[in-house]
């Protein structure tokens, strides 16, 4: 037999096996959280994620995720294992997520942004969504220079924002072609932009842009981080473990060496000052294969970090990188659809 043919019957043979043995899977969350509007598709309600949580203590193996990659390299994975995570830290991960998972009994990866923690500000996506997708009045001419280039905006009769218009626009989000106004573009644009910038400039475009609304900005309860304190109550009791998303949350491919090496060991040092134990997961900020590259991944693994978790989706196997664990991002769907989805991911 040709070596091809040993390969075809050994991959025909490994989908067999697969198909009885359901690989394992970790789910990507951000928010729990039921918010007017919610552009970045984050926010997964309490309501739903109860289910969620349900589906997996019933129909799955949830497990937590060291554990998950300690079987990973015993080659001894269970079926149908699920790990929980949740990206970003934010405040509802605790105050509305944390309960559904104690009910249950499902263990859960909370990465947390050490520099969010830190301080009361949101993050500058959230910022850009406060400052032209609530209602409201804003100069109607926009000029703005970001790293070197100049941009105008004009949001023309939108300048003024009514809560009747909000309504009718909340349920709109980046992944829909077009924008209902010219506020949605600008925000759009600035996401583009503001997304591969150092963490500095991202700070000083924000500042302009408040300075040039009259506004100061406002760190809102339903869009604010954990604080110290809360992390450490998220951790208390061992059901859900605290691990790091760098400090400022970069693409870290956009940064220098030292740059990455910074954000990626800094932030464990800060988290592991107010868990009191070790941090020995990390997850890539936006995660995509080109928000970060090789050499980050060995500076992850230079720094202690026992894994990583990446945002692209597959199924965890044998000789998956445990440095790069894909993972499939969850929306806000009611529990059947969740059903649904985790029936299809199980049979990629
Ligand atoms: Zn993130």
């Amino acid at each position: 037999m040709t070596k091809l043919g040993i390969a075809t019957l050994r991959q025909a043979a490994r989908r067999l096996r697969d198909r009885f043995r359901p690989a394992p899977l970790i789910l990507l969350y951000h928010r729990v959280a039921d918010l007017p509007s919610d552009p970045q598709l984050l926010c997964v309600t309490p309501e739903h994620f109860k289910e969620h949580v349900e589906i997996l203590r019933n129909n799955a193996c949830p497990m937590a995720l060291g554990e998950m990659v300690r079987a990973l390299r015993d080659n001894t994975l269970p079926r149908r294992a699920v790990a929980v995570t949740f990206d970003d830290g934010y405040a509802d991960n605790l105050l509305n997520g944390k309960p559904s998972l104690e009910r249950y009994e499902v263990p859960a990866t909370v990465y947390v942004i050490s520099g969010f923690v830190d301080a009361r500000r949101e993050f500058w996506a959230d910022q850009l969504e406060q400052l032209f997708l609530q209602p409201g009045i804003l100069p109607q001419q926009l000029c703005l220079t970001i790293s070197g280039q100049t941009y105008r905006w004009d949001l023309g009769e939108r300048a003024h924002y009514s809560e009747d218009e909000f309504k009718q626009n909340r349920a709109w989000h980046v992944l829909k072609t077009e924008n209902p106004t010219p506020r949605h573009q600008v925000y759009r644009a600035l996401c583009q932009l503001l997304y591969t910038l150092p963490h500095r400039d991202q700070h000083i475009v924000l500042g302009s842009l408040n300075k040039w609304a009259g506004t100061k900005p406002v760190c809102r309860p339903t869009h604010r981080a954990l604080t110290p304190d809360e992390v450490r109550l998220l951790a208390q009791d061992g059901l859900v473990e605290v691990g790091s998303h760098t400090v400022e949350h970069p693409s870290l491919s956009a940064l220098s060496v030292a740059g990455q090496r910074d954000e990626i060991r800094r932030s464990k040092i800060r988290l592991e000052e107010i868990v009191g134990h070790p941090v020995t997961s990390f997850a890539y900020p936006y995660g995509t294969r080109s928000d970060y590259t090789a050499e980050t991944v060995e500076i992850v693994r230079e720094a202690g970090y026992d894994h990583a978790c990446s945002n692209f989706e597959g199924l965890v196997r044998q000789g998956t990188d445990p440095c790069q664990l894909p993972r499939y991002l969850v929306r806000d769907w009611d529990g059947e659809e969740f059903e649904r989805h985790l029936m299809e991911w199980r049979d990629a």
